[in-house]
């Protein structure tokens, strides 16, 4: 794991935007950025030009999902080459990685959790196991839990989770046998992110 991937709260901070996906985000507590200079930061907030907004953007997203720049560009030269709006086809890409599917179930509590679900080999598509967090999952593909890891103490009170979790509407999840489908792409307001894609697509356009 490279060291982009690393989701603390510094990062959160640093972005004015909690990307952990922690209940107790250190931003809540601290919100100016880290370091010693950081209240004073807060303080005159400096104007970025367009390309500082639309880098700042991209950034957001890549520490959200915890993708490396690589991947990201991979995903945007994929949501180009499809027709119609690239921001919209860029979030739906990233919204049906298998790591990030797994968190909006509500399985795992943030998505680096999720991650290691998936990575660890906790996780099953269609009833097949998937080890790999960047699987792109499909309309119609059933998420469970691999039977032999439900005894770990893994799953104890992940159902109560799950029912207070809300997902969103393009998937459907049991909380009681914790089995979840992804059943649309997402649309509309579950579009709506913390970051500005149409910068990104600005970004990558220059
Ligand atoms: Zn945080």
């Amino acid at each position: 794991m490279g060291k982009t991937l690393m989701t603390t709260c510094k990062m959160c901070r640093r972005e004015g935007v909690s990307l952990c996906g922690k209940e107790k985000c250190a931003l809540t507590r601290r919100n100016f950025p880290p370091g010693v200079h950081g209240p004073a930061q807060a303080m005159k907030k400096p104007r970025l030009s367009s390309y500082g907004l639309q880098l700042r953007e991209k950034q957001k997203a890549k520490r959200l999902y915890n993708i490396m720049e690589r991947q990201f560009s991979r995903y945007f030269e994929a949501a180009s080459a499809k027709k119609g709006n690239k921001a919209d086809h860029l979030i739906q890409t990233l919204e049906h990685r298998l790591d990030n599917v797994v968190y909006r179930l509500g399985f795992g509590k943030t998505r680096r959790q999720a991650r290691q679900m998936v990575g660890h080999g906790f996780i099953l598509v269609d009833g097949k196991l998937v080890d790999i967090p960047s699987y792109s999952v499909n309309v119609g593909e059933v998420i469970t839990f691999k039977e032999s890891k439900k005894a770990k103490g893994l799953l104890t009170g992940m159902s109560e989770r799950v029912q207070k979790k809300e997902a969103p509407r393009w998937l459907t999840v049991d909380s009681a046998t914790l089995i979840g489908k992804v059943t649309s792409l997402p649309e509309g307001e579950d579009l709506k992110t913390i970051f500005d894609p149409t910068l990104i697509v600005e970004f990558y356009s220059r």
